[in-house]
């Protein structure tokens, strides 16, 4: 079957889904394809900032406290812990709170959003073949679609950005170089043998990242993340495994959780500069658009997703400046705050990962803010 559209989006996440609604309503004819059927999982913590919240109320109009109603934010908290190992940096309670999200629930409200806007969606087809040249591609159930813009929005294991390196527009080099790795596990929170509504950070276990505790409505998501550096995805494993057994809970809720853990790769500093090529764009895990020290990506795939239907809107007025208008935005919003992030990364992670220097760190840090 061919179809054929303005835009087609690769990839249903934050990213996807953000830019398929905010097009949508720009009077484009947009289909979104992702290769899973939806509600789908996403390995993530599901923490979200503040200025996440204010980017949904930006983009759908919708505040804070209904996102609670709806029970779109499913927890947030204003306790933390920060540790080095089990010896307590900094505790207390922020004047601003984190939120965390379930991602079945995130992203099929994302999705919905998109779709009651008009996008068309197909489901459980993965994007098998680009061309380039005709903007066609090709799906695993032989479908293909034309169209005028390609997004690639399809995660860090991104097919559009392999078939960039393929055709020698991207060096794979630099992305596997600052290409991190996350483990994750889940417990009834309950289970926990401390406060269970607090999110709990702990440093001092590898080098650059560190293990979380992250509460929800009813489980807690406890995850370790960051640089293999001379580490490898077993290594991770036995350190989180090691830790869930450190916190003295029972032996068969332990052995349910390393059960349960998996892993999935997460950028970690390897941007792509130029994620332009023709009509086709990267935005996302896809561009590497994932913060360096935190972690935090739904964030920036939600605000790479605003950007890029801005720069097609320009481009569609003014045709030949989509390259320009997107990097244009990329460099103002985005990138100043993530290239400042990547530079004082080892800085912090080595104050972190020294009990003394990560105490007085965090001192100076929390006068200013809590
Ligand atoms: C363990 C872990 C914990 C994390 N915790 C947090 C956190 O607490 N907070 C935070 O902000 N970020 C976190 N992140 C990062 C966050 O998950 C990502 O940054 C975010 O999901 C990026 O959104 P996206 O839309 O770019 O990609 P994704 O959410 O990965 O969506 C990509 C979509 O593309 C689809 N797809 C892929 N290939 C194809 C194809 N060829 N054809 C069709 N469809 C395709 C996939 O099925 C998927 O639905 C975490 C990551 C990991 C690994």
């Amino acid at each position: 079957m061919e179809f054929e559209s303005d835009i087609t989006i690769i990839g249903a996440g934050p990213a996807g889904s953000t830019a398929a609604y905010l097009l949508t309503k720009s009077g484009f004819r947009v289909i979104i394809i992702d290769k899973s059927v939806f509600p789908r999982d996403k390995l993530c913590g599901g923490l979200i900032t503040k200025k996440t919240i204010n980017l949904l109320e930006r983009v759908y109009g919708e505040k804070e406290e209904l996102l609670k109603e709806k029970s779109i934010i499913n927890f947030y908290t204003n306790k933390f812990y920060f540790l080095n190992k089990e010896k307590i940096l900094k505790n207390g309670s922020n004047k601003i709170p984190t939120y965390f999200v379930e991602r079945t629930v995130y992203d099929k409200y994302l999705l919905e959003k998109a779709v009651s806007s008009g996008a068309k969606f197909i489901y459980d087809e993965e994007v098998k073949k680009i061309e380039f040249n005709s903007n066609i591609i090709t799906t695993s159930k032989g479908n293909k679609i034309q169209s005028r813009y390609i997004i690639g929005a399809d995660g860090a294991n991104s097919f559009l950005r392999k078939e960039f390196e393929r055709l020698g527009i991207l060096e794979n080099k630099y992305w596997l170089n600052n290409l991190g790795f996350a483990l994750e596990t889940f417990l009834d929170k309950d289970k926990l043998p401390f406060d269970k509504d607090t999110m709990y950070l702990y440093f001092g276990y590898i080098k650059t990242g560190y293990i979380w505790i992250f509460p929800k409505k009813e489980k807690a998501v406890i995850g370790i993340g960051g640089l293999l550096n001379k580490l490898d995805a077993k290594d991770m494993k036995k350190i989180l495994t090691n830790f869930l057994i450190s916190l003295r809970i029972d032996e068969k809720t332990v052995g349910t959780c390393i059960k349960n853990i998996k892993g999935h790769h997460i950028p970690f500093g390897n941007y792509i500069f130029n994620p332009v090529y023709n009509n086709t764009i990267l935005i996302g895990d896809a561009a590497g658009l994932v913060n360096p020290l935190t972690g935090e990506g739904i964030y920036y795939a939600q605000r790479s997703a605003e950007l890029v239907a801005d720069a097609i809107n320009k481009d569609y007025l003014n045709k030949g400046k989509l390259e320009e208008e997107y990097l244009k935005n990329i460099n103002l919003y985005v990138m100043p705050e993530l290239l400042k992030m990547l530079k004082i990364r080892s800085l912090y992670f080595n104050i972190f990962n020294n009990y003394f220097l990560g105490k007085l760190l965090m001192f100076l840090m929390f006068r200013k803010i809590s």
